[in-house]
């Protein structure tokens, strides 16, 4: 279970200060989708669930361990930006390893699970190559193959299949959902397209007003 609770934070400017709130609860295995207009917030939830911005109050909890006390690489979570997700003078093999392995050398098992989840993911071909050599497309795709073996209970998604073209969005959500439900993960995806949340999203949030709210009319029984 991940409970978000009162979790503020305040954009302090010379003349404003504006300050965010937001609160959630999912069970593990579940995609919450989160909706909002650009700069209503969004992404900073997402920042402060990773550590990359420190709460002004408020508590993110997985299974009762207080996820705001630990320090970012201790967080069990992993983030998909929209875009720079990979190193780009790397390989895609070595992309993947950095994710599961971040110091030293990889062992054997480690390097066979990298094969293959390249295998897997129709990117076998393209190992050897940069980041740079691919499409976005399949930088997404790798990107997405690192999370996958990184296994983090925790995985933020900030608008990752922008961009994509809807054949490759709509394979990479399947990806999400698989992803999510084989590994009990919870899953925050963070999306500008309604139909992402209509096809993946178990709960739907809306960031309005500096708050997230439940939106009740997309809610799942299950
Ligand atoms: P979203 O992801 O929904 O587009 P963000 O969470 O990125 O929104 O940003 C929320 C708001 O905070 C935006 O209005 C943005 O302009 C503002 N903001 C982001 N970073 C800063 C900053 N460093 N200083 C002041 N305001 C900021
Ligand atoms: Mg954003």
């Amino acid at each position: 279970m991940l409970n978000i609770e009162n979790l503020t934070y305040s954009y302090k400017t010379v003349a404003t200060i504006y300050t965010y709130h937001f609160a959630l609860q999912m069970s593990s295995g579940k995609i919450i989708g989160v909706l909002g207009e650009s700069g209503s917030g969004k992404s900073t939830m997402l920042d402060l669930i990773a550590g990359f911005l420190d709460a002004d109050s408020g508590s993110v909890k997985l299974d009762d361990e207080e996820l705001l006390e630990l320090p970012i690489e201790k967080r069990p979570v992993t983030i998909l930006f929209q875009q720079h997700n990979l190193f780009e003078h790397l390989s895609v093999h070595k992309n993947i390893l950095l994710g599961i392995n971040p110091k030293g050398k990889a062992n054997k098992e480690q390097l066979g699970r990298v094969k293959e989840i390249l295998s897997q993911m129709n990117l076998s071909k393209h190992e050897q190559k940069l980041a740079t050599e691919l499409s976005g497309g399949q930088q997404q795709r790798v990107a997405l193959a690192r999370a996958l073996l990184r296994n983090k209970p925790i995985l933020l998604l900030d608008e990752p299949f922008t961009g994509l073209d809807r054949e490759t969005r709509l394979q990479m959500l399947d990806l999400v959902k698989k992803i999510t439900e084989d590994n009990n993960l919870h899953t925050i995806m963070i999306t500008h397209e309604i139909e992402d949340c209509n096809l993946l999203a178990d709960q739907v949030y809306s960031m309005k007003d500096g708050i997230l709210k439940l939106d009740k009319s997309f809610s799942k029984e299950d």
